[in-house]
């Protein structure tokens, strides 16, 4: 593909939920490019439907209207083989590292699972499984344990380490630090970065906080009631957003330094003064 092909590209997405009839529709017509080994942020309140436009990618709900590329393919509907084809390049890590790992099978097995199913022979699984484990910090000596045995943050880069392992393109991060506590939080995060930049990996970080997503994406996107509403460079949008709703948002992040959570909040006062309720 030529070099202006962005990797991922959503055009006019639509996605409904419920029936014919009585149709709820989340995602109004949402365009969003993601190039090639670049973080682009997606964040808005719960319920906006940044999880639905992660899934409508990953082809776990029906696309109404629109159209989803993929390095210039059309993967909008594709047939259940084409998409498990599809899953070498494009992963997913979830926000549950509870539920999201296999309790009965060893950190190896689950690991080697993507690899075995591929058609990779056993040796050759289980040295890219050393290798991965090594990228996550993980001691290779995990390799014949069970997930219960591991902590959330553990978990976590146990479920990195899956998602990386056929070398994908885009891994779809949907909310993948929120149910940690902070030091955890921070510490994945840096791998997170780390591995993007060991692999080229692009990501799409679906999250509920402007400063998690700020703090390792190259650009934002902010979803508003199934809208995307802005999107800019965190910088920018951190310091000058231009749509009240991100404006809200920003306001709402938890920020370390309290003069400038303070300095935020009088902002975020004033703003809501001069905006009547209910206006975008
Ligand atoms: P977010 O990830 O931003 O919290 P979601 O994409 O999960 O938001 O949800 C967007 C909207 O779609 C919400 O109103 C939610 O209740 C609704 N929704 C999500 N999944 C389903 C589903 N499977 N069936 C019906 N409605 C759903
Ligand atoms: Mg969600």
């Amino acid at each position: 593909m030529s070099e202006n092909t962005p990797l991922l590209r959503a055009e006019n997405v639509v996605v409904e939920y419920g029936s014919r009839r009585k149709a709820n529709r989340v995602l109004h017509e949402v365009s969003l490019d993601v190039a090639a080994g670049e973080c682009v942020g997606l964040v808005g309140e719960s319920g906006s439907g940044k999880s639905t436009l992660g899934k409508a990618i990953l082809g776990l709900v029906p696309v109404k209207s629109g159209k989803i590329f993929f390095d210039g393919r059309d993967i909008t509907h594709l047939s259940g083989k084409e998409r498990r084809a599809l899953s070498k390049d494009i992963q997913v890590v979830f926000q549950d590292p509870y539920g999201s790992l296999n309790p009965n099978m060893t950190i190896g097995e689950i690991l080697a699972e993507p690899l075995s199913t591929s058609g990779m022979d056993r040796t050759e699984a289980r040295l890219i499984v050393a290798e991965m484990l090594e990228r996550v910090h993980l001691p290779s000596n995990v390799i014949d344990r069970f997930p219960s045995e591991f902590s959330g943050g553990q978990r976590q880069r146990i479920a990195i380490a899956r998602a990386l392992v056929r070398k994908p393109r885009l891994i779809i991060c949907d909310e993948p630090v929120s149910a940690l506590d902070l030091t955890t939080q921070a510490a994945v995060l840096e791998l997170l970065i780390e591995l993007q930049r060991e692999t080229g990996v692009a990501y799409l970080f679906v999250s509920h906080d402007l400063g998690v997503v700020r703090s390792i994406c190259h650009r934002v996107a902010v979803m508003y009631r199934g809208n995307l509403v802005e999107v800019g460079d965190g910088d920018q949008i951190t310091r000058d957003p231009q749509h009240p709703y991100s404006q809200r948002l920003l306001a709402a992040s938890p920020v370390a330094d309290p003069v400038l959570q303070a300095e935020r909040r009088k902002e975020w006062l004033a703003m809501k003064d001069a905006q009547p309720a209910g206006a975008q």
